[in-house]
């Protein structure tokens, strides 16, 4: 095994001062609400940046509506506040928010026009007519239905009427957008043509937003930060990069996607990095932390494990298993691959075509990965 390389801090810049920080949109302090028997948000804290894109990612039940409409009002905490600029707007109700809301089942009137639908939050603030009607076309362009204002929503497509739904909740000029599952209901091809609009919504209104989603995809492709939720409360919460190749629980590295899970005893430590046993005779390299002599688990990406023919690996890899492939799935653009180590199992994930030509089950191969790649999770 060879030694990791030597970690070195980097270089203290002189005279520049640290950045300011950023501006919080809403504050969660302590936050619970319990229906009955069930904690649905278990004592969540968290600052919501301005402008950011935020989504709740979980399974169903783990307590993102929840968390969501306590913010919007419509549920009153059990215990903690809610913050915006300073000020507990718990006594504050939903409409007095300033804060757009789209679910998935559009809730539109059916009875009123597209226009009228966009228009009704400015006809609540009791805004000049010509000024909605300057506000409703120009929401309408937005979102791609410029000169459809006179239809009604039956007369319009799934797809069209949850960008109506979109345009009425931004259309007031709201601090922030509050979204539940907002493509949920449309299908895979609508869904990742929506999510790129809605990112270029986003970043035009430069507006706040709290995306809930159990869709790890839709999740990862468009937030600035995720916050993974588990049985009421956040699990992590970091940029899509970090808390997908650095999760820091099982359930956070599972629930992103495909997940090596290998557990061994931490035997040495060096820099950044930590020398994980594996079995009798095998260890690896990974980043993070442990005591010496803890059993610990480390999560390894299947995309992060590069996968040779025997002997074709680099010499001086820091990690590097030889295996046997059992098993492979094509998945079109790419092939996963399952390769025994010697009774530990990897998934190992490769793009196809051009120069690499498919390995065989049966095939003896090497699995290299850099340790910074494979990250230490903190014990449940
Ligand atoms: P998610 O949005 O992540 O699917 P929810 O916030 O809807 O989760 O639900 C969190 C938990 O609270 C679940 O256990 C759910 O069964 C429960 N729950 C949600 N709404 C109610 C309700 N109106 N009455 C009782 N229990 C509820």
């Amino acid at each position: 095994m060879n030694t990791p390389p030597e970690m070195t801090a980097p270089p203290e810049i002189a005279g520049v001062a640290p950045a300011p920080a950023p501006a919080v949109a809403v504050e969660l302090r302590h936050l619970s609400h319990r229906y009955g028997e069930v904690l649905a948000v278990d004592d969540v804290s968290l600052d919501i940046i301005e402008g950011e894109f935020l989504t709740l990612l979980g399974p169903s039940g783990s307590g993102k509506s929840t968390l969501l409409m306590m913010i919007a009002g419509f549920l009153a905490p059990t215990s903690g506040h809610i913050l915006m600029s300073g000020r507990d707007i718990g006594a504050i109700p939903p409409y007095r928010r300033e804060m757009g809301m789209v679910f998935q089942n559009y809730a539109l009137f059916p009875h009123m026009t597209v226009a009228a639908n966009i228009g009704y939050p400015l006809r609540l603030r009791k805004l000049p007519r010509a000024e909605i009607r300057r506000r409703v076309d120009e929401a309408l362009d937005m979102v791609g239905l410029g000169g459809l204002g006179g239809r009604t929503p039956r007369q319009l497509s799934g797809g069209q009427q949850q960008r109506v739904a979109l345009a009425r909740a931004f259309v007031f000029e709201p601090k922030v957008l509050l979204m539940d599952e907002p493509l949920g209901a449309l299908d895979k091809k609508l869904r990742q043509q929506m999510q790129v609009e809605l990112k270029r919504i986003h970043r035009q209104l430069g507006v706040t937003v709290v995306y809930v989603t159990h869709d790890q995809e839709e999740a990862l492709t468009m937030s600035d930060r995720i916050v993974v939720m588990r049985t009421g409360r956040l699990e992590q919460v970091g940029p899509p990069a970090e808390v997908y190749n650095a999760p820091r629980s099982a359930f956070a590295a599972d629930f992103l996607g495909d997940s090596n899970l290998v557990t061994g005893r931490c035997v040495e430590r060096a820099g950044e990095l930590v020398r994980i046993a594996v079995g009798d005779d095998r260890s690896l390299w990974a980043a993070g932390g442990c005591a010496v002599d803890a059993t610990v688990t480390v999560s390894i990406r299947p995309e992060q494990l590069h996968i040779a023919p025997a002997g074709g690996a680099a010499a001086d890899a820091l990690n590097r298993w030889p295996g046997t492939i059992t098993d492979k799935v094509y998945l079109g653009d790419a092939v996963r691959y399952r390769v025994d180590t010697g009774g530990t199992f990897l998934l190992a994930k490769r793009q196809e075509g051009g120069a690499t030509r498919q390995l065989d089950v049966g095939a003896g191969v090497e699995l290299t990965w850099p340790p910074e790649r494979a990250t230490v999770l903190e014990a449940p």
